[in-house]
């Protein structure tokens, strides 16, 4: 297959690249790289910097590019900004699907797979989280990825296109042999902090709270490698050739850890230690976030090969230790 990876310069694409291409499939890059790192695209791969705002570009490398199946990932991340800048987010998450959506109609392409997330759930489910849960995202980040679920609802219904929908928990990892990785800016996630304690880089981190209800009082989470995310992905393709279906898979290893596990696994791993102090919780922050995959399991035959929280962080100290300013050292 011809897959179209449109933000296949940032976390996720990028390792779905990577993931496609052992699959036997071509992957074809398309990002504006506001967000993402041209030195993540693998050599021979071909890629396109445009916004899909463009829309005649993107029909014209649709055509172009003989895309069988196009893959979206491309969306601003930060739920804090979200909140104090709503439209750069509904305008970049929401506006552009719009418009890669009509592109692809437009073209003729008519299989989707998007990139969604499990804080579409908001605050009053209780984990572990599957499918039949109703949309209450209590954030505008949240909202962007809800809003966009609904319109591959309304438009698999309408036009025959058929689209797979993935909630990811909380993606970590590296690919193996940290040659890529996770690089963002502003860095907001736990793992890579953690790491960046570890290697010095600061001088101690903040842990949200520590009187949640769980068992050492810090937050649950459900870390799940990206590169398993982007096999789950691959996995949906042959479903999607029955036109005007709509699938949608929650993915996590269902095991969640808390936020003192994982500082106390990074500094096994990196056998350096990570100190930290107690702050406040951080406003939005449930208590416990993990996943049913049963579905993903049952349907796509998927099953995480990175089971434990040790073995992603191992790959994660591969990236960021070889690769201290991220795609700066590329
Ligand atoms: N967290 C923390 N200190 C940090 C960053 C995160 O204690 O410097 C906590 C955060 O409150 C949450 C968990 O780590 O309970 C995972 O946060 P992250 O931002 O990585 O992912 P989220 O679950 O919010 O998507």
């Amino acid at each position: 297959m011809n897959v179209l990876v449109v933000g296949g310069a940032g976390y996720i694409g990028s390792h779905c690249v990577r993931q496609l291409q052992v699959a036997g499939h071509t992957p074809i890059v398309l990002d504006n790289l506001v967000k993402g790192h041209k030195e993540s695209i693998p050599a021979g791969v071909s890629f396109h910097e445009v916004d899909l705002a463009d829309s005649p570009k993107v029909i014209e490398i649709l055509k172009s590019e003989d895309i069988d199946i196009v893959m979206h990932f491309a969306a601003f991340i930060e739920v804090g900004e979200s909140m104090q800048d709503p439209l750069k987010h509904y305008e970049n998450n929401v506006a552009k699907t719009i418009s890669l959506l009509k592109s692809m109609r437009e073209a003729g392409v008519n299989k989707f797979v998007f990139s969604s997330s499990c804080t579409v759930l908001g605050e009053e489910a209780e984990p572990p989280f599957n499918e039949t849960m109703p949309l209450r995202p209590i954030s505008a980040y949240g909202q962007t990825k809800a809003d966009v679920e609904v319109i591959l609802d309304y438009c698999t219904k309408a036009y025959g296109m058929s689209a797979a929908i993935f909630r990811y928990f909380n993606a970590s990892g590296a690919a193996e042999g940290g040659i890529i990785g996770e690089d963002h800016s502003p860095e907001t996630h736990l793992i890579p902090i953690a790491i960046q304690v570890a290697l010095g880089q600061r001088e101690k981190m903040m842990v949200f709270g520590n009187d949640y209800p769980t068992p050492d009082g810090t937050c649950l989470r459900d870390y799940v490698h990206v590169d398993d995310l982007s096999r789950a992905h691959i996995a949906a393709f042959p479903l999607l050739e029955e036109k005007g279906r709509l699938l949608t898979y929650n993915l996590g290893t269902g095991t969640p850890a808390s936020v003192l596990e994982i500082i106390k696994t990074v500094e096994e791993v990196s056998g350096r230690p990570v100190p930290y102090d107690l702050a406040p919780k951080r406003a939005g922050d449930v208590p416990s976030a993990y996943a049913d995959s049963a579905k993903a399991k049952s349907e796509l035959g998927w099953t995480p090969q990175y089971g434990t929280i040790r073995s992603i962080i191992e790959t994660a100290w591969a990236w960021h230790q070889s690769h201290p300013r991220g795609y700066e050292d590329a």
